[in-house]
């Protein structure tokens, strides 16, 4: 069983050499009477969340630490081979936690979810199908409270999540501009997710100008991704009322100490109401989000680009390429 095994905390980048590909000669079983689920795991996840876990916090409602010396854990899409849970028998598809390794011992299958639908990419149940995708859905229409019209702006928009919140927006009838980190990722947001508009933050000297450039009237709802600079230049282009939705701050990961945010007063003279929130809290939408999303998928109304990481031996590599923009779409690695 290939594994690949968290050595170690982590502080500042995280790099490859944080984790190790090794072969576990334990063989896996179902333990009589324990309700777990033996897998073979299909596709891996490689998400930003997943450098918090790398350092020893707990953040409330957050997930755990990885476990030095032990394999990381994420999101995957398995096959069942073994099944001691009344809910999952042999041969069924499954998408929720699971192990960085070829198979996994699920000890709470009730956390994954059942794979109905295995007509479009299985791939897509750790992305556009999965909890990036519910993430972009309840964070969007959940949080945001959108009006058809409105100005919508979302950082790290070519990424897993931001994608889908551009394509859910444009189709919600807002006008969207979404920020990337190269010439290329600007260029899929505006041909082939149909964003009216997108800059690459990396080239723009001066924030300030390229917001007000592409939203001359201010910005109704920021879906928020990346915080520092960006965040504290948004808050400056806010319309009165307008809403921010806190996804993640990605820059802000590898940081010991976050930087602070400036022009909070924004809030208060827009009017402005700005929410965290977590994908894990709007699960039981699941079922309403497949039947909007899984037509909208079929009559070709979402596009979705995956980066395809071939092996877990790839898999360290993915994983730290997050935060370095290396990606192109959602990070996926392929177990098998
Ligand atoms: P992505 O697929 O967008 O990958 C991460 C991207 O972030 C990179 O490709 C890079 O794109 C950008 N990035 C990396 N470092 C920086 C930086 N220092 N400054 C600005 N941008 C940076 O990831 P996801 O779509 O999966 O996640 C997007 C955000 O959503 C993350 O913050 C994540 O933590 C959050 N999230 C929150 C959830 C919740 O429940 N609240 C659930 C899922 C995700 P580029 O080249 O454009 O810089």
């Amino acid at each position: 069983n290939k594994q690949v095994i968290f050595r170690g905390y982590v502080s500042g980048s995280p790099e490859e050499t944080d984790m190790e590909v090794r072969e576990s000669t334990v063989t896996l079983g179902v333990p009589e009477g324990s309700g777990g689920v033996l897998v073979k795991n299909l596709y891996l996840s490689c998400d930003p969340y997943m450098r918090l876990r790398m350092r020893k916090l707990d953040l409330p409602s957050y997930r755990d630490s990885f476990e030095p010396g032990s394999p990381i854990t994420g999101y995957g899409v398995a096959r069942v081979l073994e099944s001691g849970h009344p809910n999952f028998k042999k041969g069924d598809l499954v998408w929720g936690m699971t192990g960085w390794e070829q198979y996994s011992l699920i000890t709470v299958p009730e956390t994954c979810f059942k794979i109905e639908h295995s007509d479009v990419p299985l791939s897509y149940y750790i992305g556009l199908l999965g909890m990036p995708g519910m993430t972009a859905y309840a964070g969007f229409f959940e949080v945001c409270s959108p009006k058809k019209g409105e100005t919508v702006f979302i950082s790290a928009a070519s990424g897993a999540v931001g994608q889908l919140v551009g394509q859910f927006a444009k189709l919600f009838g807002c006008y969207v501009v979404g920020s990337a980190g190269s010439k290329e990722k600007v260029d899929l947001l505006k041909n082939k997710f149909g964003f009216d508009n997108a800059f690459n933050y990396k080239e723009e000297l001066d924030l300030d100008a390229a917001l007000k450039r592409c939203f001359p009237k201010g910005i109704d709802i920021y879906f928020e991704n990346v915080g520092g600079k960006m965040l504290n230049t948004v808050l400056l282009n806010m319309k009165l009322h307008g809403r921010i939705a806190v996804c993640g701050m990605i820059s802000q990961y590898n940081l010991e100490q976050p930087e602070g945010v400036h022009n909070l007063m924004n809030l208060i003279l827009k009017r402005v109401r700005m929410e965290g929130f977590l994908v894990t809290d709007y699960y039981h939408l699941y079922p309403k989000f497949l039947e909007t999303v899984l037509p909208q998928i079929k009559e070709g109304k979402i596009e979705y680009v995956e980066d395809i990481a071939e092996g877990l031996e790839k898999g360290p590599a993915a994983l730290v390429g997050l935060f370095s923009g290396r990606n192109v779409g959602k990070q996926v690695v392929v177990v098998s």
